[in-house]
């Protein structure tokens, strides 16, 4: 299914934007208003099955923590296996880590070693809800690599079009985004 104007209209309108949240300055998309929408949230999950229904993915990755709402209702539709990527000291097996840069500071978010264990050449969709900066996102590509898999392609509800993030990313993996955001 294609998604018509209409449709990303009624997907944008699903978003509650929240300013100064959870510093001035930001304006933090708000999904949990889309989720509670049981046609904007049947709207965007039949988009994205229908879009990865021919990829012949073996497992949907999804980001701590919004990625696992979508990923974890995606590899559902598609029959296939959910994978977390988790930030630091959650996971309770072993895991390799990845760590990336924040505009202060650092992150690291983290896999289970056997996250595709018992698979041949998995072939992995990582999701998360937005991109910004596209520093988790470029961090979780590289942990789907280091574990054995093959991430295909990168796939967000929202960008956030004025920062450059989707460009460093896409030397790493295809990138998708539902909607753009100026
Ligand atoms: P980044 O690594 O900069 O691409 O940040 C992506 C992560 O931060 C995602 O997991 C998003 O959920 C979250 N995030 C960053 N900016 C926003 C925003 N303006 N609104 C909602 N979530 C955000």
């Amino acid at each position: 299914m294609t998604l018509t104007m209409q449709d990303k209209a009624f997907l944008i309108g699903s978003i509650r934007d929240i300013h100064d949240f959870p510093k001035p300055g930001i304006i933090f998309k708000d999904i949990t208003t889309l989720l509670s929408n049981k046609d904007a949230y049947a709207v965007l999950m039949r988009h994205l099955s229908e879009r990865y229904a021919s990829y012949n993915l073996t497992h949907i990755a999804g980001i701590d923590a919004r990625g696992f709402i979508f990923g974890a209702a995606l590899a559902q539709m598609l029959g296939i296996g959910f994978v977390p990527i988790r930030k630091t000291g959650k996971l309770p097996y072993t895991t390799v880590s990845e760590k990336y840069s924040l505009e202060y500071g650092v992150d690291e978010v983290e896999i289970h070693i056997d996250a595709f264990a018992g698979v041949d050449a998995p072939k992995v969709l990582l999701i998360d809800d937005l991109i910004a900066t596209g520093g988790t996102a470029y961090a979780a590509a590289n942990l789907i690599n280091k574990v054995g898999a093959e991430c295909v392609e990168a796939c967000f509800i929202m960008g956030l079009d004025f920062l450059s993030g989707q460009s460093k990313l896409r030397e790493l993996v295809e990138v998708y985004t539902v909607i753009g955001v100026d």
